[in-house]
């Protein structure tokens, strides 16, 4: 799969990405290219931003610079991908989400970062309305651009790609799965800083122990995450 990022910034990617098993499996499982904004300017300054109509503070991403540059991202892909642009004005991100992205078939993913006070609407539009771009968000709050959003969209949607994981096994188990945070988790020594393993998880009875870990799953998503919590029980 061929992810393609769209940055003033293409000198911080891979980053964290080169790292672990999204590293071991760049270049064998999926590939990466940077598209380097500013190499699509049109003036010797290589100038991507100016004013916004209308007033207001800081500096927007022209459209016509931000359309060459992702008309180059996707003169690369014989199929259809998925083009991402990450604003916090989009639909929130979740496992949901990462999971239609992979949904197949499946042609790459090519993610817009904006930089500045964001990027000309009408270039959202016109990608909206021709390559049904999607906007997305990774919170309700505000970055300096959309590099780091596009490492966590990247990163979390890597974990659902067939091969990329030891253990597959661990993402159908993982929190936010089925509408519930992860149980806590233990490992040797069985007694640490005084305290103990709970016995359950030594019992070898495997009835028990998926048992206990449901009915702590249900208690940590009830105290932290009671949003969660009533979409599981069904009340929402
Ligand atoms: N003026 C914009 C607003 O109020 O919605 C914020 C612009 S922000 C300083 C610059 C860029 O960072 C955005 O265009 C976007 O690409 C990225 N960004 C910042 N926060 C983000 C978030 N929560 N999720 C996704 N992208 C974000």
């Amino acid at each position: 799969m061929l992810v393609t990022v769209v940055t003033i910034f293409p000198e911080m990617f891979p980053g964290p990405l080169a790292h672990s098993l999204c590293g071991k499996s760049l270049g064998k499982l999926w590939n990466l290219r940077t598209v380097n904004i500013r190499d699509f300017a049109d003036d010797k300054h290589h100038t991507v931003d100016d004013s916004p109509y209308g007033g207001g503070a800081g500096m927007l991403m022209k459209p016509d610079v931000v359309h060459r540059a992702l008309t180059d991202a996707l003169s690369q892909y014989e199929g259809i991908p998925k083009v991402l642009f990450m604003t916090p004005r989009g639909r929130a991100f979740t496992n949901k989400v990462a999971l239609e992205i992979m949904e197949k078939p499946r042609d790459g993913v090519i993610i817009l970062c904006g930089r500045y006070e964001g990027v000309d609407q009408r270039v959202i539009d016109h990608w909206k309305a021709t390559h049904g771009m999607l906007e997305i968000s990774i919170g309700d709050y505000v970055l300096f651009g959309g590099e780091i959003p596009a490492m966590v969209v990247m990163d979390s949607c890597l974990r659902f790609m067939d091969g990329i994981m030891n253990n597959h096994e661990s993402t159908q188990h993982e929190s936010f799965a089925v509408d519930l945070l992860e149980h806590p988790q233990y490992t040797k020594p069985a007694v640490w800083n005084g305290v103990e393993v709970p016995s359950v998880l030594l019992s070898g009875n495997h009835k028990a122990i998926n048992e206990w870990q449901l009915e702590q799953a249900k208690f940590v998503t009830r105290s932290a995450r009671p949003d969660l919590w009533l979409r599981y029980s069904g009340d929402a």
